[in-house]
């Protein structure tokens, strides 16, 4: 069962129909004529008042999935999936939770309690405050000790990109520390906060990893994610280019130290900020599949969510052959986020039907579709995600290229997207390059402007 919407409920349902599973898919009111829902060999409404509480509902899905006798639950990403209640939930009820322990979950979940781990056993992190901070007081204390303006203030159960507020100075401060908990209680329902160094222009690039539980981990490389809006991902590489192959060496060796040590079980991710004269730091692990997982598939050519799935029946990595020798990289892949946003309009959400749907294709190119297709409606009340394209090359520049051509030969009408957005950036010469840092869009702010004709 997908407990998710959208291109991961898709993507899920595709890797559990190769493993010989039959699926069931779950969808809200809302979503009654979305594409996941259709693509399932069975499909269950789950009642609630509020669309996204339908996804969040763990006492209907359970109830469901009991009543239908699902082997095993997949959480995708967002929603549910780092939910430990949810996993223990599944556990009590005698269905498999398709990723961490509920433990792994509660830990890395908590930005700091992971952060302790990280340090534990040795990993280099962004220096900030030992654990949350509860006053402003407090704030300036540990500021003043020496780690100095700018500090970035973040929500300690915060997540895609949100809950983060950058302070510059000290006169900032106290407005910035109350706002980042209050909003972090609004976001997260928990106001814990904590406070880092806000390191100057990083790259950010994240290891993918597979453990068993036994304390058996491998890694499946990188991903430079560093072209970001706002902090999140726009588009994703792997490997990551012109990283000093030393520094590269040691993220994946901290990254491989850090899991085993935690027994990880099922997929992760630990991501590190790497500044300009090439330190590294961690920043977090993410306890599920991520959105850019496909890029890091295309490279090694191993499947993550049927490995994730193998692994939640109690395959040890051996049983996989997932030997780290046997794991290698084979060119390079670039994933592209198409939302349903208008660059016209300050990149809000559009909606609407889809009146015309072209996909695109061709050598080397991956979709990863969920609700486009002509007739589709793009209601309000979701992520802005509508497909991933992801192009697979032997070198950077065939590969952006190959990325281009595939978002030029996409056509859809009735909803604005961000696909210009998007082109500006691939054929960007930095961007060619291989070197941007998480500052890239902000310092070409002309990437952001809607281009005539190129939007739909
Ligand atoms: P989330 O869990 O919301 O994804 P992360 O901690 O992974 O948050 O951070 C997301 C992005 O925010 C990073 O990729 C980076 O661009 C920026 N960021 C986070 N921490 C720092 C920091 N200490 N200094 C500079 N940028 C940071």
């Amino acid at each position: 069962m997908a407990a998710n919407r959208g291109e991961i409920a898709v993507r899920i349902m595709r890797a559990a129909n190769e493993l010989g599973s039959s699926t069931v898919a779950l969808f809200s009111k809302e979503d009654r004529f979305t594409q996941h829902r259709y693509k399932a060999d069975q499909a269950f409404l789950v009642e609630n008042k509020s669309p996204v509480g339908a996804y969040l509902d763990i006492e209907k899905i359970i109830k469901i999935a009991k009543a239908n006798k699902v082997e095993a639950i997949h959480p995708g990403y967002g929603f549910l999936s780092e939910n430990p209640q949810f996993a223990q939930a599944c556990k009590d009820n005698g269905v498999v939770f398709v990723g961490p322990t509920p433990g792994q979950l509660k830990t890395f979940g908590d930005k700091t309690d992971a952060r302790k781990i990280a340090e534990e056993v040795g990993v280099p992190l962004v220096p900030g405050t030992p654990g949350p901070v509860n006053t402003l007081e407090e704030a300036r204390a540990f500021i003043d000790s020496g780690v100095g303006y700018p500090v970035i203030i973040k929500a300690a159960h915060g997540g895609g990109g949100r809950g983060m507020r950058v302070v510059e100075s000290a006169d900032k401060l106290e407005e910035g520390f109350h706002r980042a908990t209050s909003e972090a209680k609004a976001a997260f329902g928990d106001g814990s906060i904590f406070i880092e160094r806000y390191v100057y222009k990083p790259r950010h690039i994240e290891v993918q990893i597979l453990g068993d539980g036994t304390g058996n981990v491998v890694h499946l490389y990188d991903r430079d994610c560093s072209v970001q809006r706002r902090h999140q991902k726009v588009v994703e590489t792997a490997p990551a280019m012109s990283l000093d192959p030393k520094t590269r060496q040691a993220m994946l060796n901290d990254a491989l130290r850090l899991t085993a040590h935690a027994k990880y079980l099922n997929a992760g991710t630990v991501e590190f900020l790497v500044d300009k004269e090439g330190r590294y730091y961690f920043i977090e692990v993410n306890p599920r599949i991520q959105v850019e997982h496909t890029v890091t598939e295309v490279v090694t050519g191993i499947d993550l969510v049927q490995s994730q799935f193998r692994i939640a029946a109690g395959a040890t990595l051996e049983e996989l052959g997932l030997k780290q020798e046997n794991i290698s990289v084979r060119g390079v892949a670039m994933q592209c986020r198409v939302t349903t946003e208008d660059p016209s309009r300050d990149f809000t959400p559009d909606t609407g039907t889809i009146e015309v749907f072209r996909s695109t294709g061709g050598m080397g190119i991956r979709i990863d579709d969920g609700p486009g297709f002509q007739g589709a409606v793009i209601s309000p009340f979701y992520d802005s995600l509508l497909m991933k394209v992801t192009a697979h090359a032997m070198t950077r520049r065939d590969c952006a290229a190959k990325l281009s051509r595939a978002l030029r030969e996409f056509r859809v009408r009735g909803v604005s997207l961000n696909k210009s957005f998007l082109l500006g950036v691939l054929d960007h010469p930095d961007f060619v390059d291989g070197t941007v840092d998480t500052s890239f869009i902000a310092d070409n702010p002309q990437l952001l402007e809607p281009m005539l004709g190129s939007n739909r």
